[in-house]
């Protein structure tokens, strides 16, 4: 069952910020209102994740563990209609068959601690603990010496896991989220449903100030959210988020359709700062079967571009702009 988890894991898990991702999403299926996350050496030492959520039942901890056992959602294509981010039951054995994991949790009454190293169980026993869960994964790849090598510098780590970090912030502004390294804090949102400031905490408040709303409608896409004045762009398009239904995409056609919007008044090989929320109907979205692709294919993508793109024109043309 180990080397199972392990060759699951080289699916789900690349890199740090591949637990990161698993342990925040499981931690925003649980409910909680407020998630930490304290990360050492680019979460190569250790990666700790505290929140406020459900919980788990002490006589379910050891289950939780287990491939399969516990996922909440059966088929893929369920990955944009159910709520929950959860969808394999895989990501906590996985990361556990290849790291040394420490998992306290309490429902409300007494807690219980878990440990496991490499997918083995060394011991569970009662814990004091408020409710929510606390997740401590140490030594990530401390078993795939092949993993570590193709792992880039711990800059370059570090930024994949702040980017994953903002996104998931962005698609829940209602959730108080913080992220530290090595004791300094790198992201602080306020968790009170207001998605411009989670974009000021995230991005700066002098840069928030600068971007407006945007907000369109037809009889198959909502889309909301903010984009940059065109004063206000950068050479690199990552600072453009889409959210389909709450979870953060990759697509190439749509990001072309916010450009659109700006029409001359952006310059070639500028990006805006966006973050674009898109609701729709789940039967629309063509989800790719690979477990960690966020690429996502559309039905109906061109009209759904020129609904951005005439949603970001109308607004600038508002703004006299
Ligand atoms: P999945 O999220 O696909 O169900 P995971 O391996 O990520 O699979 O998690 C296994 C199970 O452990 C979850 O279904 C959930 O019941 C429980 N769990 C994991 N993390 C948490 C958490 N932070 N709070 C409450 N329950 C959790
Ligand atoms: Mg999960």
């Amino acid at each position: 069952a180990v080397l199972a988890d392990q060759i699951a894991a080289g699916e789900v898990i690349e890199r740090p910020a591949s637990v990161v991702k698993e342990l925040v999403e499981n931690a925003i299926d649980a409910g909680s209102h407020e998630i930490d996350i304290l990360v050492e050496d680019a979460g190569l030492k250790s990666i700790q994740i505290i929140d406020d959520g459900c919980g788990i039942e002490g006589d379910e901890l050891a289950l939780a563990f287990r491939r399969h056992a516990t996922s909440k959602i059966d088929d893929r294509k369920d990955l944009f209609r159910v709520h929950s981010l959860g969808f394999r039951g895989e990501a906590l054995p996985s990361i556990a068959s290849i790291a040394d994991v420490k998992l306290t949790s309490s429902t409300g009454g007494e807690g219980q601690t878990i440990h496991i190293t490499g997918g083995k169980l060394i011991d569970q026993k009662p814990a004091e603990a408020r409710r929510g869960t606390d997740i401590l994964v140490k030594d990530l790849f401390y078993n795939v010496p092949a993993r570590l090598k193709y792992l880039k510098s711990m800059n370059t780590e570090l930024s994949k896991i702040v980017d994953i970090v903002n996104r998931l912030a962005f698609g829940h502004p209602d959730i108080q989220i913080s992220l530290s390294h090595n004791g300094r804090e790198l992201v602080r949102t306020a968790g009170r449903g207001d998605l411009q400031q989670v974009i000021g905490s995230i991005y700066g408040m002098n840069k928030a100030a600068k971007m407006i709303p945007i907000e369109g409608k037809d009889a198959d896409f909502a889309v909301s959210g903010f984009v940059s004045l065109p004063e206000l762009t950068r050479a690199s398009r990552s600072y453009v988020s889409i959210l389909l239904n709450g979870r953060y995409i990759k697509n190439f056609q749509l990001t072309k359709a916010i450009i659109e919007g700006y029409g001359s008044k952006l310059m070639v090989g500028r990006y805006p700062l966006a973050v674009i929320n898109l609701d729709m109907d789940p039967l629309l979205v063509d989800v790719n079967v690979h477990p960690t692709k966020q690429e996502v294919r559309i039905s109906k993508e061109d009209q759904l571009g020129e609904l951005i793109t005439s949603a970001i024109r109308e607004q600038l043309a508002r703004q006299n702009l």
